[in-house]
């Protein structure tokens, strides 16, 4: 079907008769991180695109990933490998790069700081947490936009309340 040569350089297409293909990329798609090995989180471009805290000349139409590992410094990758965004190139804290950092936020959206969390009474979380669903439910976030992880917040948010209101006899599984 194709008159193109389908063989990969290193199958020695430069013998081929036929036109070579556009090889300059092989497919070597990672979805783990460069940096830590663990496996990313696809986002969005816009969501890339609005975090960074770099000209976008550098973002690439390329898949990029999202590196939660809080050990990793790395935020963003492209799914080529080639290519990563570190948390001094992002414009928020990421929250889960500083789980423990009371000023970055867990919500982005309707901005709820990880401090403010930890200092709230149960209620008080109970009202948060119903806050930020009334927010979704009226379309008022931009998850995508604002989160660095490009996706809703209420998983983390739910993960942090259960972990401040476990007995710290049980946190450490
Ligand atoms: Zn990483």
């Amino acid at each position: 079907m194709t008159d193109l040569c389908c063989c990969p350089p290193e199958a020695g297409n430069s013998v081929c008769e036929l036109p070579a293909q556009d090889f300059s990329r092989p497919a070597r798609m990672r979805n783990v991180c460069p940096t830590c090995g663990v496996k990313g989180k696809p986002v969005q471009g816009q969501t890339v695109k609005s975090l960074l805290a770099v000209s976008l000349r550098q973002v690439r139409q390329v898949e990029y990933m999202f590196c939660k590992q809080a050990t990793c410094t790395v935020v963003y990758f492209s799914l080529d490998g080639e290519q990563t965004f570190n948390i001094e190139q992002v414009r928020e804290r990421v929250y889960q790069k500083e789980p423990d950092n009371g000023e970055a936020f867990i919500c982005y959206c309707f901005r709820y700081s990880v401090g403010k969390l930890q200092a709230a009474s149960p209620e008080v979380r109970k009202e948060i947490v119903d806050n930020i669903k009334s927010g979704i439910h009226s379309g008022q976030c931009a998850c995508d936009l604002r989160n660095p992880q490009g996706s809703c917040c209420l998983g983390n948010v739910y993960g942090l309340i259960k972990n401040l209101e476990t007995p710290a006899d049980k946190t450490n599984r």
